[in-house]
């Protein structure tokens, strides 16, 4: 790819003199280009591991700061980090020792929006043709420019990222739920549609930039072309249903916090974190990231006692109702696997029940 070799550096583990061999003996890389790095050794826990290498961009000393010592592995933002190589040699034992690996390794891979910024020359990630087009996209759509105002810029780029990572997790298999990865899902989702709200956007917006998001990615990720119209079917439902509750829960928020500063309160109660969460479909972090910018923050505990309390209500209530009608043990369905979603085309039958008794086969013309 044509990179300045002037411009590149790169790293090593202190003792790994073979790396530092290679890169000089076997690359050409000077002396000064290299540095060797105590966290140059990549380990989670037991299992494989190993010395590692990386490879920096010299961005240029407009980006670095003042310390003379200045290099990669600096917290500046001069020597960005667009490569990495793992040697994967070792395996470490339960008592913290480390055998060599039979199957020794290379894990090596590239960071692919820095490698984008840098041959771009772009300041961020955000300027790349990875993720600018969806950033002009909103911007049009909101009637805003990028780079005037620095709030705007991070909606703008809050919405592009999150309009990514979607489309991703769409077509990846994982669906708006309230639990796990599904609430994940859903939490960015209404992430990135809020923060249409405060770029003065209303109605419908993030579906429309799947279209923007599958250009881009498409062409090198067969599943997210393949999956378009369902994915834009899945957020649009999504986007309709946060809207609808979004407007009502801003509103009840921020009269809420007014009343709470002229009491000269600084928290926000957890029963009403809990209350916009459950009838506003407000995601705490949601309430939380609100409630900061007007210098508040959220009482995590009271929202946790609610929940569990609503759980308790929930399961009595359940009780109740399997005392009222016969019907079979359904303790074994989890809740979030039970969606009402029309975008879903296909779905597994779990259980046939008729009473209280569990079927394993049902006839045509049977009451189940
Ligand atoms: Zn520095």
């Amino acid at each position: 790819i044509k990179l300045d070799k002037n411009r590149l550096y790169v790293t090593v583990y202190p003792d790994d003199q073979e790396a530092y061999d290679t890169w000089h003996n076997d690359c050409g890389v000077e002396e000064s280009h290299i540095t060797r790095l105590e966290d140059n050794f990549w380990e989670i826990g037991e299992g494989p591991c190993g010395p590692d290498s990386e490879i920096f961009f010299d961005q240029g000393p407009e980006h670095g700061c003042d310390d003379p010592n200045c290099a990669p592995g600096c917290d500046c933002d001069r020597y960005l980090e667009i490569w990495n190589l793992v040697f994967t040699q070792f395996n470490k034992m339960p008592d913290g020792s480390y055998e060599p690996l039979q199957h020794k390794n290379i894990d090596t891979g590239a960071g692919l929006e820095r490698l984008a910024s840098v041959l771009q020359g772009c300041k961020t990630n955000f300027e790349t043709d990875l993720i600018f087009p969806i950033i002009e996209a909103t911007a049009k759509r909101a009637g805003v420019t990028y780079n005037e105002d620095p709030n705007t810029d991070v909606s703008l780029k809050v919405i592009a990222d999150h309009a990514r990572a979607v489309t991703a997790l769409i077509s990846d298999g994982v669906l708006p739920s309230n639990e796990g990865r599904g609430y994940v899902l859903r939490r960015i989702l209404r992430r990135a549609v809020r923060h249409g709200r405060l770029l003065g956007i209303e109605g419908i917006f993030l579906t429309p930039l799947i279209d923007v998001v599958v250009d881009i990615l498409g062409p090198g990720i067969k599943s997210i072309a393949e999956k378009q119209d369902f994915v834009k079917r899945v957020v649009q439902n999504e986007e309709e249903r946060f809207n609808q509750t979004l407007e009502q829960g801003l509103e009840l928020l921020n009269s809420l916090i007014d009343t709470l500063a002229a009491e000269k309160a600084t928290v926000v109660p957890g029963s009403e974190v809990f209350k916009l969460y459950d009838t506003y479909g407000f995601p705490w972090e949601l309430t939380e990231e609100i409630a900061s910018e007007r210098g508040f923050t959220i009482d995590h505990e009271g929202f946790e006692a609610a929940m569990k309390e609503q759980r308790e209500r929930a399961r009595e209530a359940r009780v109740k109702e399997d005392a009222k009608v016969a019907t079979p043990d359904i303790t074994f369905l989890k809740d979030e696997e039970l969606l009402e979603d029309e975008a879903v085309e296909a779905s597994s039958v779990l259980m046939i029940g008729k009473g209280a008794e569990r079927l394993q086969t049902a006839a045509d013309g049977d009451e189940i």
